[in-house]
Formats: structure tokens, C-alpha cells, sequence
């Protein structure tokens, strides 16, 4: 496909006010957190909406439709995911829940291990510690950990159940060695559950993987379908993780025969237009190709990093170059709070990037060498309803429609506001979320837009 480095997403560029009173193309340094629409993926939901209709219905024409479409959604997120029958797509609202909905498939015990990394997100964190005993993977000072510690930790006994690791970093981008990683659990018996938040969008996924979790809204597709994969069989012992209607075959005051997967696993009604919306960015991807996409994608993040860190002042979190990665970086400015960075990007700018601990919080302290009494005097701030003082970081990130003259601008206005120079407007930082904000009473832009936010424009 010639075009596609030209693809623009829904509202790329879409005016936004800022505090000088001027409007400036809105610009997203945010992929990691949440992507616009594909433009096929808004097309798709247009196409549909006016068949959609109730599952329980299958006697309607427009019903059949609904769930043959919606099972053909299924499919192929199966097929991208590369898949063969034996294994199930179960569709959820995100990576959060798939997590938390695996972790209560699995039948753990208390006192079972799970093995998992520092470098998690909470969602592949802190689901693990509710019916497990976790066992973690050190980073070091890079944010990196070798082949050998995952092994040393695949070792340890009492052996563990699972090895629950990210696919990519969301806060460094790093891709740990996800191949050679899940073929030394395999060999000594360890099923290996991907979280692929990250990587969904900017890499195929681990074929290999016992299970594999992804979200929508990271992937062109922001329309509440998350999904989680793993074998059909496995899904169809025991008891599924919700219960209640689509889940049941047969229901009776006292007793219940539950569906085959993946219904069984998915009680109530289901997000068909999240699937369809899903399926149809998973498509686009295909026809781009990940040779090209990740080719276009090293080019955007080395441009990325390289006009990061020739700030004066910037210190880049996580690995070197030459280490690969998603296209994300992470960094700190000497002598100047993050939040007040994003701040300005955002007020005077109208540039859009993430700004703290990126809900990675062991990740990133260890990211920052920050010291245990440092770590224990945040916690008692926090505790007391103040997190002015939250070690973080600002994070830009970019998706397939950055450009070379998106990063361009990004470089300038980071430059502007790392240079030294005031801020144009006072800023003022909230105790109890840490955020920084034009001190002014209520900026005029706020009114602007009212009507957005109530629905009434
Ligand atoms: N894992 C990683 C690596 C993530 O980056 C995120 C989202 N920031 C999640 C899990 C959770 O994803 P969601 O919010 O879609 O559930």
C-alpha cells in the first residue's frame, strides 16, 4: 500500500484552544495510552450501527446478522492474533479486565507462584497478587533483565504456575526477548500469559503464547473491546468467570450447564460493535504489513528519541540506543517538575503527552534509581491525600500516523519550555492529584468547549 504513511486518524489535527487564546492543531504524543480511530474502524461502526441488533433474538433477520458478524469479529482477531481453532477469543472491555479474568480461570492457590517482572503495569500486576504468591523478574538500571534472569526465576522452587510478562514496556518500550522467554517456560513446563497491550498495535503477536491479552483503545479501535486468547480446552473446565446469561446452555433454580467457550466465558450481552471495530482495525494492520509498519516505526521512534535527547537538560528512562523498542520515550528534565512539562505542552502548545508513573510505579522508581526512603516518604504523602511529590516522568509516544514534522514540532515546543525562559501564564500544582494547571480561576477554554463535554454541540 503506497498511501498508507499519509493515513490520518479520526481528528488528527482537529483545532484546540490554547492559553494565548490562539487554536493550534491538536497533536497526540499519547498512543500508549489511548489511540483515535482508524478511519476503516469508524467506518466500519457507521456501516453497521443501522444492523446492529440483540443477540438474544437469533430469530431476526437483522439479529443474525449481528452475530454472525459479530463471530466473524472473533475469528479473525483470532487469525491476527496467529491462532489456530484449537485455541478461543474471548472478548472483554480491555487488557485490565482479561487479566483479572484469566488470573480467576486459572484456579490458583494461595500459596501457588506466579513469576512476573518489575517492569509490569499494575493490570499485569496487581491481578496476580490477589490469588497468587508473585515472584519477579529484577530490572536493571536500563530497565532491562536477560534471558538467563527469567530462567533463574523459571527455577526457583517451588515452581511457578505461570510467567505473567508484558510484550512491550509502556514505559520504555522495550520488547524483552518474548520468543526465546516463552520457549524456556515451555521447556520446563510453564504456560506464559502475554500481556500485549503495547504490543498489539506495533508488532505481530507471540504465536506461541498460552494466552495472550490485548485492548482495543490502544489499537486504532477505541470502542471498549479488549480481548483475551487461550485455548478453547482450558476455557472449558470448571466455572467461567462471570456468571449469568449467554454463559448458560441450560439454567434450572439449582443447577446450570454452562456453555462451550467462548460464550461461556463471556455472560451478558456482548460489545459487538468493540469487535467489530476491533476486527476492523486488526485488518488494516494486515494490509499495511508489519515489515513496513515496523520499519516506518523504528524510522518515527529513533527521530523521537534522538530529538528528545538532544535537549539540554533530558535524561532518557530505560534502555540505550540500539536497544529495540516500541516507539516511546520516556524522560525527565533536570530542575523542572514533569507535570508542569506536560502542562505547557498541553496549555500553550496544544501537544498532548502522558505525564507521571504511567501505572507502573515499581517499574519507574527503579527507572529513576530513586532511594527506599524516597520511595517511603512519597507513600506517607500519598496517604495523606498529597501527591505533589510522585516520582514520575513525562512519556511521548507515537502511533502510525505520527510524522517526521510532528516530532518537529514537538522538539520546538519541548525546547521553548525547557530553555529556562518563564512560562507565559502562572502555573499552579494540585496537592491531592500532583497536576499542574494555569493558575488563572477557570481558563476560557473550558466554557469553549462545554458543549462537547455535555453532548449538546
Ligand atoms: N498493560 C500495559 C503494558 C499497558 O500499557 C496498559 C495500559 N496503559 C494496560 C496493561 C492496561 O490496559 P487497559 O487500560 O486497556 O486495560
Amino acid at each position: 500500500m503506497e498511501t498508507w504513511t499519509t493515513l490520518r486518524l479520526v481528528g488528527d489535527g482537529m483545532e484546540v484552544p490554547c492559553v494565548d487564546g490562539m487554536e493550534r492543531p491538536y497533536l497526540s504524543f499519547d498512543a500508549a495510552a489511548s489511540t483515535a480511530a482508524l478511519p476503516v474502524v469508524a467506518e466500519r461502526v457507521a456501516q453497521f450501527l443501522p444492523w446492529y441488533s440483540g443477540l438474544c433474538q437469533v430469530a431476526g433477520y437483522k439479529s443474525q446478522i449481528t452475530i454472525a458478524a459479530y463471530e466473524e469479529a472473533r475469528a479473525s482477531l483470532l487469525r491476527f492474533a496467529g491462532r489456530a481453532d484449537t485455541d478461543t477469543a474471548i472478548i472483554c472491555r480491555n487488557t485490565t479486565e482479561a487479566i483479572n479474568h484469566l488470573a480467576s480461570r486459572l484456579g490458583l492457590e494461595s500459596r501457588d507462584v506466579v513469576l512476573t517482572t518489575v517492569a509490569e503495569h499494575s493490570a499485569n500486576l496487581l491481578p496476580w497478587g490477589r490469588v497468587a504468591q508473585r515472584r519477579y523478574i529484577e530490572c536493571d538500571q536500563d530497565g532491562l533483565f536477560s534471558i538467563e534472569e527469567v530462567i533463574a526465576g523459571l527455577e526457583q522452587r517451588p515452581a511457578p504456575r505461570l510467567l505473567a510478562i508484558t510484550g512491550a514496556s509502556n514505559v520504555t518500550g522495550w520488547l524483552p526477548p518474548l520468543d526465546a522467554i516463552i520457549e524456556a517456560a515451555h521447556e520446563r513446563g510453564i504456560p506464559v500469559a502475554v500481556d500485549a497491550a503495547q504490543l498489539a498495535p506495533h508488532r505481530p503477536l507471540p504465536h506461541t503464547a498460552d494466552f495472550v491479552t490485548w485492548s482495543g483503545h490502544k489499537m486504532y479501535a477505541p470502542f471498549g473491546a479488549g480481548v483475551l486468547i487461550g485455548p478453547r480446552a482450558f476455557f472449558a473446565r470448571g466455572d467461567p468467570f462471570l456468571f449469568g446469561g449467554e454463559a448458560a446452555d441450560y439454567v434450572e433454580l439449582d443447577q446450570v450447564i454452562w456453555s462451550e467457550p467462548p460464550q461461556r466465558e463471556e455472560a451478558g450481552t456482548p460489545n459487538v460493535m468493540g469487535a467489530l471495530a476491533l476486527a476492523a482495525a486488526a485488518h488494516q494492520l494486515e494490509q499495511i504489513g508489519w515489515e513496513e509498519l515496523i520499519a516506518h516505526e523504528q524510522q518515527i521512534g529513533r527521530r523521537l528519541r534522538e530529538a528528545i535527547s538532544s535537549l539540554p537538560g533530558v535524561t532518557v528512562l530505560g534502555p540505550s540506543d540500539g536497544v529495540l523498542t516500541i516507539p516511546i520515550v520516556t524522560f525527565t528534565v533536570a530542575d523542572i517538575p514533569y507535570g508542569l512539562i506536560a502542562a505547557r505542552l498541553s496549555t500553550e502548545f496544544g501537544i498532548g503527552v502522558a505525564q507521571g508513573t504511567f501505572s507502573a510505579y515499581p517499574y519507574l522508581i527503579r527507572l529513576l534509581g530513586l532511594p527506599q526512603e524516597a520511595v517511603e516518604h512519597v507513600r506517607e504523602n500519598v496517604l495523606r491525600g498529597d501527591r505533589r511529590s510522585l516520582p514520575g516522568a513525562i512519556r511521548v509516544s507515537a502511533s502510525l500516523s505520527t510524522t517526521e514534522q510532528d516530532i518537529d514540532r514537538l522538539a520546538t515546543a519541548l525546547g521553548r519550555v525547557t530553555d529556562g525562559s518563564p512560562a507565559p501564564v502562572p502555573y499552579i500544582q494540585v496537592p491531592h492529584s500532583g497536576h499542574f494547571h494555569p493558575a488563572q480561576a477557570r481558563p476560557l477554554w473550558f466554557a469553549h468547549h462545554r458543549a462537547l463535554v455535555t453532548g449538546s454541540a
